[in-house]
């Protein structure tokens, strides 16, 4: 018998997910307290979704410090791990301003939200919003013990490099920390295997459990303000960044989508671009062709900063809120908004659903009414699980092109269509 690949059950996997949570939403089996809510749902769905993103974030830390050593020892001289850093940052940054533009473009062309009644807003109360000089000055940790067991990502790859970089000037004598690493992350990869041998189960569970907890009527309210949103993402994923994708590496873009879908599915289902870290760097690295010396770099890095998929959300967000409010913002307005997306993005830990808190630091540097955002609250589960989407896909393709200007990309590997592949 054949076996299909890792990536095909996954889909299948999504697809079975969607129907029978959507299945289970619409004949109102989902009920609060009844059989199908308690045990099927909230019992089977939800135990075997937790176990699986429990296992992925297990990973995460381990798989980053390691990695992150190797990579850094791998690049080997201090300039090109400056260069790589300089060019993925200004990459990110540039991919997230030209997402938050996107989005600003769309919802102003749509008019979305315009004749819509402000007096339909609940009260929503936005959380603070952590200042920006403290995420600035929290990249380095105060103890590297306690930011790998807060997950605290920026930290983590601070101390990394910096652990990296030193092992690089003992030279000669630090060989056995090298090859330490070398085979710690080797370890780690395997764990990932492992973990990813389950994920077909895991997808349906989580996706299940999703459809089947969405409201509808919600998502009628406000279809103006998803379609937009889902256009704008779709035409940045497939539009922008394969364009970036061919005219900065030349490589070929349909391969590069045809590889991903494992990444998206994961995304889509976890709706958080950390947990989602081992999976990406598996796929960047072993189906991309993508040296472990600028992957394990970008990668984490990408999951932590870059956030084109929820720069374009707060960008159609804006928009939205201001039409249903009646408020006019000048095209300086505008600006702020791409600006502080931008730094939003940042500032943005890749967990699920901190998104829209980052909304309330853009709402209230342009004047918006936070408690706008409870309007957009019900439908920002299925919305934060198709930007996160979007999000690791940008890491991806700025790690492809950073390795590519590098000279750290197997063009073998990334026109392989097996190279990587995993039958489960
Ligand atoms: N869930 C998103 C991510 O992890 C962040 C967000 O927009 O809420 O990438």
């Amino acid at each position: 018998t054949t076996k299909l690949t890792l990536t095909a059950q996954v889909v299948i996997a999504m697809l079975l997910g969607i129907t029978v949570g959507l299945l289970i939403n619409v004949s109102g089996l989902n009920a609060a307290g009844s059989f199908v809510n308690e045990y099927i749902v909230n019992g089977l769905f939800k135990a075997v979704g937790t176990l699986f993103v429990n296992a992925l974030k297990m990973l995460v830390v381990p798989l980053v410090l390691f990695s992150l050593i190797c990579g850094v020892c791998g690049i080997g001289n201090l300039n090109t791990l400056g260069r790589v850093g300089a060019k993925s940052f200004v990459l990110y940054l540039l991919t997230t301003a030209i997402a938050v533009a996107t989005a600003v473009i769309f919802g102003v062309t749509a008019g979305i939200g315009q004749g819509m009644q402000a007096s339909t807003a609940s009260t929503f109360t936005g959380k603070e919003a952590p200042p920006l000089l403290d995420v600035f000055t929290n990249i380095i940790p105060t103890n590297p013990i306690a930011a790998m067991a807060n997950g605290e990502m920026l930290q983590v790859i601070f101390f990394a490099i910096l652990a990296g970089v030193s092992i690089l000037m003992v030279g000669k004598k630090a060989k056995p920390l090298v090859e330490g690493a070398e085979l710690a992350n080797e370890v780690m990869m395997k764990m990932v295997n492992i973990v990813m041998a389950a994920a077909p189960y895991a997808v349906f569970a989580l996706i299940a459990k999703a459809m089947a907890e969405l409201g509808f009527e919600l998502l009628s309210v406000l279809v103006g303000y998803v379609l937009v949103l889902i256009a704008a993402l779709v035409f940045h994923l497939f539009g922008t960044m394969m364009l970036l994708l061919k005219l900065l590496s030349g490589l070929n873009p349909l391969r590069f989508i045809s590889k991903m879908r494992n990444v998206q599915v994961f995304a889509f289902s976890t709706a958080s671009s950390n947990a989602t870290i081992p999976v990406t760097l598996r796929t960047v690295t072993e189906r991309l062709g993508v040296n472990n010396s600028v992957a394990s770099f970008t990668v984490p890095l990408g999951a932590t900063i870059n956030m084109d998929g929820t720069a374009i959300m707060q960008g159609v967000a804006t928009v939205f809120i201001a039409h249903v409010y009646g408020v006019d913002l000048s095209t300086s307005d505008y600006l702020v908004v791409i600006a502080m997306a931008v730094l939003a993005s940042i500032g943005t830990a890749g967990v699920p659903g901190v998104g829209l808190i980052m909304l309330s630091m853009v709402f209230v540097q342009v004047g918006l009414p936070v408690e706008g955002i409870g309007l957009i609250l019900g439908v920002d589960r299925l919305l934060d699980m198709m930007r996160t989407a979007v999000n690791v896909s940008g890491d991806a393709v700025v790690s492809v092109i950073v390795a590519k200007s590098e000279g750290k990309l197997d063009t073998s590997v990334y026109n392989d269509p097996t190279a990587g592949v995993t039958t489960g």
